[in-house]
């Protein structure tokens, strides 16, 4: 997988900030991050330290996290989406900037 991967309901991420260039190891994958998530991820302590772009765009961020369960965004979506999408959006659109 790209070390950039799109992001199609967060297709700007990389230039809204949400990831800073790092060598850093991902918590997930283990290889350098390249693009480090910098925002925060809703899990069960304890935080991952270091998560890169692939592992959010793959959902590997399942792994490292308490149960498998965590959200990159504080809201959830309601109504009638289908849970494919809303997993996609939660777990593997990388949050916005709060600013
Ligand atoms: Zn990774």
């Amino acid at each position: 997988m790209s070390s950039k991967p799109f992001f199609r309901f967060h297709p700007e991420a990389y230039e809204h900030g949400v990831f800073d260039a790092s060598d850093e190891a991902c918590s997930a994958c283990g290889k350098p991050c390249v693009w480090k998530y910098n925002q925060h991820i809703y899990a069960l302590p304890p935080e991952p330290t270091a998560i890169c772009s692939r592992c959010i765009a793959d959902g590997s961020v399942a792994k490292v996290v308490p149960e498998g369960d965590y959200g990159l965004h504080d809201f959830e979506l309601g109504g009638e989406t289908s849970e494919a999408l809303a997993v996609e959006v939660e777990q593997r659109t990388p949050g916005f900037c709060h600013l």
